[in-house]
């Protein structure tokens, strides 16, 4: 049985035969997964030969933990995520009722996973809605603690509602309609700071030339706009030398290029002039329809991978939804997982293999094999199963 992750002076330590959990997920997540494992497998195979595997162990969330134990989210599965420091799941399904907000919401905030990281890049042959899909190569980084995240509302006519309203319309002055519901947007320096430097830092290691501030600080000036400026904080006390800033009239040459856009701007910046970004540092709401967007643009959420990371700990995970009508079909794209893996391998230094996945996958789309949400965009194209796809990418690797 293969060892954990290690955690030691801030650094992964990550043994030869490496132990990692996995969440197979609800709906079409065992289809998926299925096709996933074996890539990942044959990857770290090309790359490494006998000299290094994973162990995957099987842990439970969802309807499949549910009907075993009686929990959405079993303790233990929480428990073995922090052990292991890296885990990687399929999608989970949402219980409707029950008192469980999301189980993906509840597995961020227990695990304080604070940042939302999602690359979004285009593979020549997949159709997608725009004329230049290969211009747009960006890492969104969502804050992924507060914001409408931390869930602080109370429905129209509610004692909470009728409280906050009284203290709004009384102490502090404001005209506030007596029947509205409200929602609370909770943002601090504390958890803005340290997703902007996880950014600025995924920018340095990763050769990334900018890292945009995303908010809408003029209008809500003391929560997005206060995002906007303690960004430029963490940038300047912080990263000294190896940032330079948007107005300055300095030499930018391999330094990392700090600048910020208001969010209804960056959506226009992000299909007008998409080179123009990079790595993009964005409080919750905006990324949350950011980062779908971008995804679209590219040939949409079956294709985007994405993590939840804190410090240390991190969850890769499909970013689409569970897909329930294509559940035991074989059918469903199993893009994103895969693609979430690879930025696993990469997370845990293990580069060469998400190299050989994104480079297998890349000539995979050439050969003009996918799965049926993508054929059936592209004329001519017969749609293959999940597993052929995986059978497909695996074949195309290369050591
Ligand atoms: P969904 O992503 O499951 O489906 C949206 C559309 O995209 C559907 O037409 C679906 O068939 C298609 N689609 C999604 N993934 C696909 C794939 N891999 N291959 C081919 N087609 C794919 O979103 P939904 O219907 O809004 O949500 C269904 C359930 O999933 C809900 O319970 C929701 O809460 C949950 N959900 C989970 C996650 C997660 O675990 N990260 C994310 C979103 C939604």
């Amino acid at each position: 049985m293969g060892d954990r992750i290690r955690v030691e002076d801030g650094n992964l330590v990550v043994p030869d035969r490496v132990a990692i959990p996995f969440i197979e997920g609800d709906g079409t997540g065992p289809d998926i997964w299925r096709a996933s494992v074996r890539v990942f497998d044959a990857a770290v195979r090309a790359a490494y030969g006998s000299k290094r595997s994973v162990d995957w162990i099987k842990i439970l969330a969802g309807k499949e933990a549910y009907e075993a134990t009686g929990e959405w989210l079993p303790d233990a599965t929480l428990q073995a995520i922090s052990d292991h420091v890296v885990a990687i799941k399929g999608p989970l399904t949402t219980p409707v009722g029950g008192g469980i907000r999301s189980l993906n919401v509840t597995l961020r905030q227990v695990l304080e996973l604070y940042a939302c990281v999602r690359p979004v890049r285009w593979f020549p042959n997949v159709p997608c809605p725009v004329v230049h899909p290969e211009q747009l190569n960006v890492v969104i980084f969502r804050e992924n603690m507060e914001d409408v995240y931390a869930g602080i509302e109370f429905p129209a006519g509610s004692q909470g509602a009728k409280d906050v309203i009284d203290l709004l319309t009384g102490k502090l002055g404001y005209k506030v309609d007596p029947l509205s519901a409200i929602g609370i947007k909770p943002m601090s320096e504390f958890n803005s700071k340290r997703l902007i430097r996880k950014a600025i830092k995924y920018a340095i290691s990763h050769n990334r030339k900018s890292v945009t501030l995303m908010h809408k600080g003029n209008i809500m000036k003391f929560t997005e706009g206060a995002f906007r400026e303690w960004g430029y904080q963490v940038a300047k006390e912080e990263f000294g030398d190896a940032v330079v800033f948007e107005n300055e009239d300095k030499e930018a040459s391999g330094k990392v290029v700090i600048k910020d856009r208001i969010a209804d701007n960056m959506f226009q910046q992000l299909l007008t002039r998409p080179s123009e970004y990079d790595v993009i540092a964005t409080p919750n709401l905006n990324g949350d329809y950011l980062s779908d967007a971008a995804a679209a643009q590219v040939g949409g959420l079956g294709m985007a991978p994405g993590a939840n990371m804190s410090d240390a700990v991190a969850v890769f995970e499909a970013t689409h939804g569970t897909a329930e009508k294509y559940a035991g079909l074989d059918v469903a794209n199993p893009g994103s997982l895969i693609l979430s893996g690879a930025m696993m391998f990469d997370y845990i230094g293990w580069s060469e293999v998400a190299d050989i996945i994104e480079a297998a996958m890349e000539k995979t789309f050439q050969q003009g094999i996918m799965t049926q949400d993508l054929a059936r965009q592209s004329p001519g194209v017969k749609a293959v199963k999940t597993s052929e796809f995986a059978d497909a990418i695996i074949s195309n690797m290369e050591p």
